[in-house]
């Protein structure tokens, strides 16, 4: 397939490949399928797991012993205003005295969860998230965090990663300052295109300037990581304006990038119906968008880590897949692997034991239940043997592109050829294709099969034998 071709600046460092792109391997083979934040995912999750589900997973930790370090995920589903390419489950509104009500719920269920969890283990992880978490004052965050640090042991600060998604929207530097001195150590900015006409489009106009002078002060007030969101595929984006757009982006030198595809399924999310159809690029602009940012940031020094996340060799995300010990969770890649997630919020999920919980969606439903002196747990999966071998593979090969067969073999009682015949002779079509490579020991993922993690993992989804869901956006 023939693409764009746009002049990459010849002065920058030049890295080690990490990743390849391969226009016609994307074309011919990308496909709708699930992001792998967890296994099974969670749309398989059955409301037949409820409260008592949790309180008993949570009850073998502690019979089990040797706890596993904690990590906290908090859900702040406010917005002020929407993004139209938005498919998150969020709650738009002017009315702060709704955020003032939820964060009462919210400090209940905090606190409900810390007995649970009482004298079990430090919380080496926090992630506030949304939704727009910086939608809560600068005394309403204040009084979260303070109730945080009265319920739950934290560890230090240079050891533990304490993480907030912001609206550079909604804050000043001076707010960022103190998002600092509240217990905050990373920082992830949703940018998502510095052009100002593709702002438009999609509703979220958010000057340059002001986005730079978040980015500098977050690196001011000492956060261990700044972490930059952006989408291609947006209205009115071109290969020539995201090449404008990356080159802002490399300049403002994020620690992380995360480069989403915009998947445009209007009739599953409202918002995304005032977006006009003949604004979108096409596909072949979009695999060039995809292209020339692969190329920018490789040449800029940047890691691809794996599905649509790129940080410097320095970074601890880096550093974590280089050490065999990332992880990924429903907030994407993690460098605290083994932890038990407990997640607070409506609709927000965790992961406790072989267990998953997600809380009820609604706040009505959320608020209910809290009434009711009861855990919001409205639905979850409880893990079989089969479900956390899998869940062990697609981790190994989404963070690590490769897996250890012998070593599966040690940890379950299977023979990897037998137990995973029909996966194997669909992977020999996938090694035919190029994208990976199948050894006596070892499953390794190619430079160009990287950007199709994906379509690898999907082969090993037990659940994905009717077909992917309508629900699952397009691999690349
Ligand atoms: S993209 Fe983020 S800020 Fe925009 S509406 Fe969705 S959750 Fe809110």
């Amino acid at each position: 397939m023939l693409l764009k071709q746009i002049p990459i600046n010849a002065s920058a460092p030049v890295a080690q490949p990490s990743v390849e792109f391969d226009a016609d391997l994307l074309g011919r083979l990308s496909r709708s399928g699930p992001r792998y934040t967890s296994y099974p995912t969670a749309d398989r999750f059955s409301g037949e797991y409820g409260y008592r589900d949790y309180l008993h997973a949570v009850a073998g930790l502690r019979t089990r012993g040797g706890a596993k370090p904690l990590s906290l995920y908090l859900h702040i589903p406010f917005c002020d205003t929407v993004c139209y390419y938005c498919a998150c489950n969020k709650i738009v509104t002017k009315n702060r005295e709704k955020a003032a009500t939820y964060l009462g719920y919210l400090k209940r269920e905090i606190e409900m969860q810390s007995l649970l969890f009482a004298g079990m283990n430090e919380v080496e992880q926090l992630h506030l998230g949304g939704g727009t978490p910086t939608y809560l004052s600068d005394a309403q965050m204040e009084d979260l965090m303070a109730h945080l640090h009265r319920t739950f042991r934290f560890a230090q600060d240079e050891t533990g990663e304490y993480s907030i998604e912001i609206d550079p929207r909604t804050v000043t530097p001076e707010r960022v300052a103190r998002l600092r001195r509240q217990g905050f150590n990373r920082i992830s900015l949703g940018v998502q295109d510095f052009d100002p006409q593709v702002q438009q489009a999609v509703n979220r106009v958010q000057p340059e300037l002001e986005t730079r002078a978040i980015i500098d002060a977050a690196r001011a007030a000492n956060f261990r990581s700044v972490s930059i969101d952006l989408i291609y595929g947006l209205p009115r984006q071109t290969p020539e304006t995201m090449a404008q757009t990356m080159e802002k982006v490399i300049e403002a030198s994020p620690d992380r990038i995360a480069l989403y595809h915009y998947a445009h399924m209007p009739h599953l999310f409202k918002p995304q119906r005032r977006i006009l159809d003949a604004e979108l690029p096409s596909s072949q602009d979009k695999l060039a968008m995809l292209s020339l940012c692969i190329e920018r940031l490789g040449a800029a020094g940047y890691v691809y880590i794996g599905m649509d996340h790129f940080a410097r060799p320095t970074d601890d995300l880096a550093v974590a897949q280089q050490q065999g010990r990332l992880h990924r969770n429903f907030q994407g890649y993690s460098t605290h692997a083994d932890c038990d997630l407990v997640a607070c919020g409506v609709s927000a999920i965790g992961a406790v034991g072989s267990t998953y919980s997600q809380n009820a969606k609604t706040l009505e439903e959320y608020y209910d239940i809290l009434d009711r002196n009861e855990l919001p747990v409205a639905r979850g999966a409880r893990l079989t043997m089969d479900d956390v071998l899998r869940r062990t593979l697609i981790q190994k090969l989404m963070c690590q592109f490769e897996v250890s067969i012998r070593a599966l073999e040690q940890a379950f009682p299977i023979v990897f050829a037998d137990y995973f015949a029909p996966e194997l002779e669909r992977l020999a079509q996938l090694e035919r294709d190029g994208l990976v490579t199948i050894g006596a020991d070892w499953l390794s993922v190619t430079m160009k099969g990287r950007l199709l993690i994906r379509n690898v993992c999907m082969v090993f989804d037990r659940y994905l034998a009717g077909g992917a869901s309508a629900r699952h956006s397009k691999t690349v």
